[in-house]
C-alpha cells in the first residue's frame, strides 16, 4: 500500500505539467537529429555528456506515434518545445549500465559512446535524457538547448556503400525497419552476407509475434566491407581489421560480442532509415548481444546463430530481460528487489498486477513450483538471480536456445512494440 500511494503521488506530480503535442509536420522534418552521447563514470557514479550532433538524411521511426508510452528502458530521451510541451519520447538502454555492475567498474572510470536518433526539430527545443534511479523513478541526467539552425550540427555525408532490400512492405515511417549491417565480411563476401540476412529473417518470421506481423516490417542489408574476414577474439589473441571493430570477450565474458565504437556504427547506419540495427558478424563462434533501442549483434555461422538472433533481438527491440539465472554472467546488484522492474517479462511480485497476473489462472499457485509445468505461471529465478526475481514460463527463448520460441508474456511485449512503432 505504501508503494502504491507513493507511486500515485509521483504520477500526479510528474504528469501534471506535461502536455502532449504530437503533430509531426508542425514540429519535425523528415531528417533525423543524431545525438551522439558519452556515458561516463564508475560503479557508483554516472554522468551523460553531449559528444556531437549530426543531421542525418532519414528518420525511420513512426511519425504518428511520437510519444513512447511503453515505459521501457533505463533511460528515455524527451523533446520539449519552448512552452514545455512534450513533442517526442523514446526509451532505451545502454552498455554502460551493464558495465556498471561488473567487477571492473569498482576500480575504474570508463566512458561509453551511444547515439540517439530523433526526428529533426523544426524549431528551438529542449532535449533531456532521463535516467531511472535505483528506485526506478526517472531523473533528468542531461539537458540540451537545441537550435536546429546551429551551423555546427554536422550534415552526414552520403556514402557509397551498397545496400540490398530484403523485405519491403511500405514506407519507413509506417513500418518497423530492421537494418542489418555486415561486420567482418570482405568486399567479395557480400553475397554470403545477403544470404545470411535472408536466413536470419526467415527464421525470425517463423515465430510469433513476428510471424503474424510480418507485413509490419521492412528489412535492408547494408553491405559494409571489412579489410579482413572474421572478428576479433581476444581470448585467442586474434585481432582483426573489421569495419565496426567488434570483438568477443566483452566484460571478460567470452561469448559476449560488442562493437568498439558505436558512433562508427551510427555513421554507417545513417544512410538508410531504420528503427533497429542488427550487426551480423561473419564468424562460426557462438555469441551475440542486444541492448534495447541501441542495437543487436549476432554471429552468422554457429549452429545456434538463428536461435541467438531471436533472443538478442528480444533485448534489442522490446527490452526483454534474460529469463535465465544460472550463467557465468557476473553482474552484481542488477536489480532492486524492493521495486517492480520495468522489464515486461520479469517480476519481483512487488506490483505483479501491472505485469502478467491477469494471464495466470486462479488455479495456478503464485509462485509456481518447478514441478508444475504450465504455459503461464510465476517461476522463481530470472535475470541472473536464483531468488527474488520471477519469470512467466518454465522455458522461453529469453531463457534457452532449446525453447519453442517466446513465452506468451514475451510475445505480448514484442507485439506491443510492433503495434506502437508500425503505425
Ligand atoms: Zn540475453
Ligand atoms: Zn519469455
Amino acid at each position: 500500500m505504501r508503494h502504491l500511494s507513493l507511486l500515485l503521488l509521483i504520477f500526479i506530480t510528474a504528469s501534471k505539467p506535461i502536455q502532449f503535442k504530437t503533430d509531426f509536420d508542425a514540429n519535425f522534418e523528415s531528417n533525423a537529429l543524431r545525438i551522439n552521447l558519452a556515458f561516463a563514470g564508475n560503479k557508483d557514479s554516472q554522468e551523460i555528456y553531449l559528444f556531437s550532433l549530426n543531421k542525418d538524411e532519414f528518420y525511420g521511426g513512426s511519425q504518428n506515434c511520437l510519444i513512447d508510452t511503453l515505459n521501457l528502458g533505463t533511460y528515455r530521451c524527451n523533446v520539449f518545445n519552448l512552452n514545455k510541451e512534450l513533442l517526442f519520447r523514446r526509451g532505451f538502454c545502454s552498455l554502460f549500465e551493464e558495465w556498471q555492475t561488473t567487477e571492473e567498474a569498482k576500480n575504474q572510470r570508463k566512458v561509453f559512446n551511444q547515439s540517439i536518433n530523433i526526428p529533426y526539430p523544426k524549431n528551438n527545443c529542449i532535449i533531456t535524457i532521463d535516467r531511472r534511479n535505483f528506485e526506478g523513478i526517472f531523473e533528468e541526467a542531461l539537458r540540451l538547448e537545441i537550435d536546429p539552425d546551429n551551423p555546427n550540427i554536422a550534415a552526414t555525408q552520403a556514402s557509397e556503400i551498397p545496400h540490398k532490400t530484403i523485405l519491403k512492405n511500405g514506407t519507413a515511417k509506417n513500418k518497423i525497419d530492421l537494418l542489418f549491417l555486415s561486420e567482418g565480411y570482405k568486399a567479395d563476401e557480400m553475397g554470403k552476407f545477403v544470404e545470411d540476412v535472408k536466413r536470419l529473417s526467415n527464421y525470425l518470421f517463423s515465430f510469433d509475434p513476428y510471424q503474424s506481423f510480418r507485413a509490419s516490417f521492412n528489412i535492408s542489408a547494408l553491405c559494409i566491407p571489412s579489410q579482413e574476414s572474421g572478428v576479433s577474439d581476444p581470448q585467442k589473441g586474434e585481432w582483426k581489421n573489421t569495419a565496426l571493430k567488434s570483438s568477443f570477450n566483452t566484460f571478460y565474458i567470452d561469448r559476449y560480442l560488442q562493437i568498439a565504437d558505436p558512433l562508427t556504427l551510427a555513421n554507417y547506419a545513417s544512410q538508410l532509415p531504420y528503427d533497429h540495427l542488427i550487426v551480423v558478424v561473419n564468424s562460426k563462434k557462438y555469441g551475440g548481444g542486444g541492448i534495447y533501442n541501441h542495437f543487436s549483434i549476432v554471429t552468422a555461422d554457429h549452429k545456434l546463430s538463428e536461435e541467438v538472433f531471436l533472443h538478442e533481438l528480444g533485448h534489442g527491440i522490446a527490452g526483454l530481460a534474460d529469463e535465465y539465472y544460472t550463467s557465468e554472467v557476473p553482474y552484481e546488484n542488477y536489480f532492486n528487489l524492493n521495486i517492480e522492474p520495468w522489464q515486461p517479462n520479469i517480476t519481483t511480485l512487488i506490483d505483479f498486477e501491472q505485469k502478467w497476473k491477469h494471464l495466470v489462472p486462479d488455479t495456478i499457485p503464485i509462485p509456481t513450483p518447478n514441478n508444475i509445468t504450465v504455459p503461464i505461471g510465476v517461476y522463481e529465478g530470472a535475470s541472473y538471480l536464483k531468488k527474488g526475481v520471477y519469470r512467466p514460463a518454465f522455458d522461453c527463448r529469453m531463457k534457452t536456445n532449446e525453447a519453442e520460441g517466446f513465452c506468451p508474456v514475451c510475445q505480448e511485449a514484442i507485439k506491443k512494440v510492433i503495434q506502437q512503432c508500425a503505425n
